[in-house]
């Protein structure tokens, strides 16, 4: 079925196959650099959805607009094919996830093809092919050899539903509850082995070379930044012992549980500890927990560190604070991690917020000893501003220091340099937010993590010889899959052959995208990951397109993979993209689509209904590319119309074959077309592609109203039909193909040259202002003089001295406008014309803008009469003003219709 209008299914087709004949969209190997644009793989769910098609549509019309341009481009795709999903879908059918996965890529990759997204096929990759994963394998004994590996028993996160570790970005927060991001369950704690990439050795380069990625949006900055959390503090040391009279008469002696260190980045309130926290799981608070039923009780039933509110229960221990002396009562509690600092911290209720809430709970004492600085506060006056009220809520900002002994008086940051200074044992010190990252997952549908478990060498590499380590047939268990792999399983240690067991836990999918992009430059080297030298020339992406939900995970890892290859495996760069792009999302009546929702609109109906073409460029056009955007039906009739129209222009060019002459509309059009092409070429440079193709419209327009107003001079109308279809190419790849056809084009749109234009710009941009205004402006005395019938319109250009004033003004820094322009001979001669005029700049001097001199204004109105003759259908003459009757200005000539 298909809407009116010409046959795109057959248009589409067509330019597909020729395209794919003609290998057009293949990067040779020996390209010199070429543009890397890169979309974010997709996981081969099975369906293209609208948020694919509108970030691949991105990519795509970057990388013909740059291949057009003259570049060499680089612009595969390729598919994140291990993951849940697929191993839940392979359950639900009865069948397993590689066959699943394999029907999903092949349907997806007739979507895209469907869609003339123009990839290198060649350098398709799939993660889950051995040939890919090996290469996972490699990379986790390289980074085993350089000590960025690491196993260590974890609290992790654990979905119940999906039975799996969920790594720390994995875990959503939904109204307060920590949840699974897959499938919303509430996350539990489990203690498990577990492998870690040591992420956190890069944590300062991570966060500082984040300044230096000026190509990337604020936000996603932001947030890595964020995530990173680095924290300057300080770390004090808290002496552990037993309350006095705490321990049982018949006990042996007091334990000894030594200095306990706590991290913070407010020593400046050290006064105002009144209490000191362990974590559940710290080990004081394990060995207190044997002997002291309610703190065992806490420990194992009612820590919860997810909670809304901060719980914890008070132990016989006491923490003496470093500076003062004083000896604090210590509690364990559940809302101090164990993976965050030391795993303890000192309470300050006067000063933190949560700290506020668990004093109010547990009844510990509050006290203020950072005051707000006052207004008028003088640090010289030796007075002390008062203490202010905490009782109620906590102060949090820094302030000046009271009750606090030698420092008060002192402002927050002295004092934290001062007591880390004074103090013994304490010290400067950084923390991080960043944990490492824990790649372990117990799933089937993954890269098995390369190691061996002997009884006596402990855990063992996979020698790379014996690489890949390959997955067993599907095991359809609702455990470990590859843990009741039993033949799997077994194996022979590598050092010792003795009898040994394979790591069962395969790798987070994370890993396979954290280098992919490296892959697609030489995808069938078999003697490495990627091609070392080739990669330094190619590499960097430059322009990279995906959505904001991995901001965090994906691009924080891949930047970490690519700073792990520069040190150890020579790659020359240590960013892995240039600049990115984060794509909107596609709404419908206002809310993202969603297949539980039921809102969801279908890209492969679309393209059934208005072909790729429509499809393509109603996307492009409805909104920048960072932008959300509502799918709107109307839309896309609207932009399938205009194609159509496209069509029918370029078919009656063809077969009218006009004469018309080359008079000054065609030197109009012509410098439309310059115009256009020079503003529609800035815009695809910067990914405007809605701008970009709002000008190519507006062209169109432009043809058509001049074929109707005149017979056109074939040249002007046909460069002007060219310059349309080469700067739609990149969005409405097929048709435009079809049109270049037509029109006699040489070989492929999609190869041939940019339009080029030496059209200024701004010069292009004040000469349309200057006829808009003018229609405007004609239009409005004829509907407000009730003008029916218009006999002649005079346009008079203003005299020489206006245009000299404006410059003065536009000039002129002095208050006293008036001033300068009298000053001016040529000006004052025109008395009190130009003291009206000076009157009008003085007024509107904010908002004055430069104008096209005064000749090119009168060539301007000149060669676009043609187009107020045909909306008003009268004749249209341009004149001079009389230098001295004050009713025209640079940029408004004074009008005059006569009836
Ligand atoms: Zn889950
Ligand atoms: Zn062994």
């Amino acid at each position: 079925m298909s809407a009116d209008g010409y046959d795109h299914e057959t248009v589409e087709r067509r330019w597909q196959e020729a395209w794919a004949d003609a290998d057009v969209y293949r990067t040779p190997d020996d390209a010199t650099d070429p543009a890397y644009v890169l979309g974010m793989y997709p996981y081969p769910s099975g369906e293209l959805h609208m948020g694919h098609v509108r970030n691949y549509t991105i990519t795509d019309a970057y990388a013909r607009y740059l291949r057009m341009s003259g570049e060499e481009v680089l612009h595969p795709m390729g598919w994140d094919a291990f993951g849940l999903p697929a191993e839940n879908a392979a359950k639900e059918r009865d069948t397993n996830p590689r066959e699943w996965t394999e029907e999903c890529i092949a349907r997806m990759k007739g979507q895209m093809e469907s869609m003339g997204f123009g990839y290198d096929w060649e350098r398709e990759i799939t993660t889950c092919e051995p040939d890919y994963f090996r290469w996972n394998q490699w990379l986790f004994s390289r980074f085993h050899e350089e000590g960025l590996v690491s196993r260590r028993d974890a609290e992790v996160n654990w979905c119940p539903s999906c039975e799996t570790v969920l790594a720390d970005e994995q875990v959503e927060l939904e109204d307060g509850v920590e949840i699974c991001w897959r499938c919303d369950t509430p996350v539990t704690q489990r203690e498990l082995s577990q492998w870690f990439l040591e992420i956190t050795r890069y944590a300062d380069e991570l966060l500082d070379a984040i300044d230096g990625l000026e190509g990337w949006p604020d936000p996603v900055r932001g947030m890595q930044r964020n995530w990173i959390g680095r924290q300057y503090g300080t770390r004090l040391p808290f002496e552990i012992g037993e309350a006095p009279g705490a321990s049982d008469e018949d006990d042996t002696g007091s334990t000894e549980y030594g200095t306990v260190e706590a991290f913070t980045t407010r020593a400046d309130t050290v006064f105002g500890a009144t209490f000191f926290a362990l974590a559940p799981d710290h080990p004081i608070s394990e060995t207190v927990a044997e002997d002291d039923p309610e703190v065992r009780r806490f420990v194992e039933e009612e820590a919860d560190p997810e909670g809304d509110e901060p719980n914890g229960v008070r132990t016989d221990l006491t923490a003496t604070n470093p500076v003062t002396g004083e000896e604090l009562p210590v509690f364990v509690a559940d809302f101090v991690l164990s993976d965050v600092g030391t795993g303890a911290l000192m309470g300050v209720p006067g000063h933190d917020d949560r700290d506020h809430a668990f004093a109010e709970k547990m009844d510990v004492p509050i006290e203020p000893v950072v005051a707000p600085v006052p207004d008028d506060w003088n640090p010289d006056s030796g007075t002390v501003p008062d203490a202010p009220d905490v009782s109620e809520s906590a102060f949090t900002d820094d302030g000046v220091l009271v009750n606090s002994e030698e420092y008060i008086g002192l402002e927050s940051e002295a004092a934290r340099e001062r007591i880390t200074a004074d103090t013994e044992g304490a010290e400067e010190a950084t923390q991080y937010r960043l944990r490492d990252w824990g790649i372990s997952r117990q799933r089937y549908w993954g890269t098995p993590i390369p190691v061996v478990h002997c009884e006596s060498c402990g855990p063992v590499m996979v020698p790379d010889e014996d690489l890949p380590v390959e997955l067993p047939e599907f095991v359809n268990t609702t455990g470990n899959p590859l843990d009741a792999a039993e033949e799997w399983k077994e194996t022979t240690c590598p050092d010792c052959r003795a009898e040994a067991e394979r790591e069962t836990d395969t790798m987070d999918t994370f890993v396979d995208s954290s280098w992919y992009f490296l892959r697609y430059v030489s995808p069938d080297i078999e003697s490495a990951p990627f091609d070392v030298e080739r990669a330094n020339d190619w590499m960097p992406v430059d322009q990279y397109v995906g959505g904001i939900e991995h901001a965090v995970m994906h691009l924080l890892y891949s930047r970490f993979f690519t700073k792990v290859l520069a040190d150890h495996e020579g790659l020359e760069h240590r960013e892995p993209f240039t600049d990115y792009l984060a794509q909107g999302m596609v709404l419908l009546d206002g809310s993202k689509m969603s297949k539980s929702k039921g809102n969801v609109v279908s890209p492969q109906e679309i393209v059934a209904e208005y072909g790729a073409d429509t499809a393509r460029l109603f996307m492009m056009q409805a909104a920048q590319p960072e932008r959300d955007f509502d799918w709107s039906e109307e839309g896309v009739r609207s932009t399938h119309a205009f194609l159509n129209r496209l069509r029918g222009m370029v078919e009656s060019f063809v077969e009218d074959d006009p004469d018309g002459d080359d008079d000054a509309v065609a030197s109009y059009v012509e410098s439309e077309i310059a115009a256009t092409v020079a503003i529609a070429t800035e815009e695809y440079e910067e990914l405007t592609f809605n701008r970009a193709t709002r000008k190519a419209q507006d062209l169109v327009r432009t043809l058509r109203q001049y074929a109707d107003y005149t017979e056109p001079h074939a040249e002007t109308y046909e460069r002007g039909l060219a310059a349309v279809v080469r700067l739609l190419a990149p969005v409405a790849p097929h048709l435009t193909e079809e049109l270049h056809d037509e029109l006699g084009g040489e070989g492929f749109v999609a190869e041939a040259n940019w339009p080029d234009s030496d059209a200024d710009r701004e010069h292009a941009e004040r000469r349309r202002r200057l006829v808009e205004n003018t229609r405007g402006d004609v239009r409005d005395i004829i509907e407000v003089a009730g003008i029916d019938d218009p006999e002649r319109i005079e346009l008079a250009v203003a005299p020489d001295w206006t245009y000299r004033a404006l410059e003065v003004a536009l000039e002129s820094e002095s208050p006293n406008l008036i001033g300068d322009l009298m000053g001016v001979e040529e000006i004052r001669e025109h008395g009190d014309a130009a003291a009206d005029y000076g009157q009008d700049l003085q007024a509107g001097r904010e908002a004055l803008e430069p104008t096209l001199a005064r000749e090119e204004e009168r060539a301007a109105l000149e060669s676009a009469a043609w187009l107020i003759e045909r909306e008003f259908d009268a004749p249209v003459r341009v004149v001079d003003a009389d230098p001295d009757a004050g009713d025209a200005e640079p940029g408004r000539p004074a009008i005059e219709i006569v009836e």
